[in-house]
């Protein structure tokens, strides 16, 4: 019953798409007969989750929040929400998002935004953006309707919510989390991740979710590393680097304040903070929306109204217009905007281009943060340039929406661990995030230091 009343409580937030307490009901009595038998309990027995709905679940339906998926359910169940099931843990639903995850407000889903449980206290009544894509996990963890969610970060989509909405969220180093049944939007840096209330449920549900998949090729072959048992806030030893270049014009006041608390935090904890160089960081923003199109425009062309969802078959269609008239109908305007850039970029024309000098300039990101590894062991940043901005503020401007995920990106491109963490509010009470981005593989790093300022 308490499952029911707390997913109905999530109603006015619009946080899930489907509701699933009898599965969460399964897991919770499957914890309780294994402790009536005096078993051991697995690390997430009983605990009920949300998953964002990118993931494909088994016998529940899955839409990535578009229109083009509906009535899709799938035969089969993703990688990593079978490993969270394998570790105890049970499903309270399937949470909403943006289409596809391409968004930063959640305000792309085809079934309605989210709407942060956070409100202003400086009397502003605006509705919040729960941040996005994962703007359903954010809410839903934040309104303490779940104690943990599932999300994906493709170029900041743990993060960025997860700073929105006064959690914690940590996309692992690309390869960890296998992307095996989760609907992809751009393959070389889609990773799922955890979002939960706090740095150690963080880890907890990472190890879960983590391990070795050969059903993805970019899966990492290496054993889980133990992070929860290894926490550790002290940082004596360790060096912390401040990217200069993530210091951008007109940056509030309240994030340089943000900002240098965190410094100070990691050095009440024993770290030593080093400034460091990433010359290549403002070319971070435009490479990514020409590498993450691309890859859409290719990884959508699956959706043609024969094989999943939605088909719209005019009267006397061909096949040719069959397509067409379902993907017209089925996707939304993001979602038609990034396959029309993708496909731009892509095109024989343009290739060279865009499309190949996107990827050099990957290339030079990735080994910005190689040089700075010789400096340090982890990276301070703001995880986004502003607190929750209202619902309806920056959607009829996509640059403006692209422009907040100017400080997750760059670590998505270099493939690397990055956490957001609560680092403070700002001047209207709302939460503000700290990013902590690690070195590859390196998790603990980037987990202890995000406790150190928890
Ligand atoms: N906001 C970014 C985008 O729209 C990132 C999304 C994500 O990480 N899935 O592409």
């Amino acid at each position: 019953d308490a499952f029911i009343v707390a997913v109905s409580r999530a109603k006015p937030l619009n946080a899930f798409l489907v509701e699933t307490p009898d599965h969460a009901i399964a897991a919770a009595n499957a914890a309780d007969a294994a402790r009536a038998a005096g078993e051991a309990l697995k690390p997430l027995a009983g605990v009920p989750i949300g998953m964002k709905d990118l993931f494909c679940t088994k016998s529940v339906p899955s839409t990535a929040a578009s229109h083009i998926l509906e009535g899709f359910t799938p035969t089969y169940e993703s990688t990593v929400s079978q490993k969270l099931w394998d570790a105890g843990a049970g499903m309270l639903g399937k949470l909403n998002m943006d289409q596809f995850a391409m968004g930063s407000s959640n305000e792309t889903s085809a079934f309605g935004n989210v709407v942060s449980p956070w409100r202003r206290n400086d009397g502003g009544n605006a509705a919040l953006a729960p941040g996005g894509s994962s703007g359903g996990s954010s809410a839903a963890v934040a309104a303490r309707i779940a104690p943990g969610a599932t999300g994906t970060d493709t170029g900041g989509s743990i993060r960025q919510p997860a700073a929105f909405t006064g959690i914690s969220g940590i996309k692992p180093t690309y390869g960890r989390c296998s992307r095996w049944g989760v609907i992809a939007f751009a393959s070389s840096l889609d990773q799922a991740g955890p979002m939960a209330r706090d740095v150690r449920d963080c880890a907890i549900m990472l190890e879960a979710m983590t391990g070795f998949d050969p059903k993805d090729a970019t899966s990492l072959n290496l054993p889980v590393p133990t992070w929860e048992a290894n926490l550790n806030a002290s940082l004596a030893g360790k060096r912390v680097g401040v990217p200069r270049e993530y210091r951008v014009d007109g940056m509030p006041a309240e994030i340089e304040a943000l900002w240098q608390q965190g410094i100070e935090w990691l050095r009440d904890a024993g770290a030593e903070v080093v400034e460091v160089s990433l010359p290549h960081t403002k070319y971070a923003l435009p490479a990514y929306y020409i590498i993450a199109p691309a890859e859409a425009s290719s990884n959508l062309a699956r959706y043609d109204g024969v094989r999943y969802g939605l088909r719209d078959l005019p009267d006397g269609a061909n096949l040719q217009q069959m397509y067409a008239a379902t993907r017209a109908d089925g996707f939304g305007d993001e979602v038609k905007r990034r396959i029309l850039i993708g496909t731009y970029v892509l095109s024989a024309g343009f290739y060279d281009a865009y499309y190949t000098q996107a990827q050099k300039v990957r290339t030079l990101i990735a080994r910005d943060f190689e040089a700075a590894w010789e400096k340090c062991d982890v990276l301070l940043t703001p995880t986004a340039p502003s607190a929750a901005f209202a619902l309806g503020e920056k959607q009829a401007d996509p640059l403006a929406m692209y422009l907040n995920d100017v400080f997750t990106v760059p670590a998505s491109l270099a493939g690397l661990p990055a956490m957001s963490v609560p680092g403070g509010v700002d001047a209207a009470g709302l939460p503000l995030g700290l990013q902590i981005i690690g070195k590859p593989l390196d998790e603990q790093s980037v987990l202890d230091a995000a406790l150190a300022i928890e």
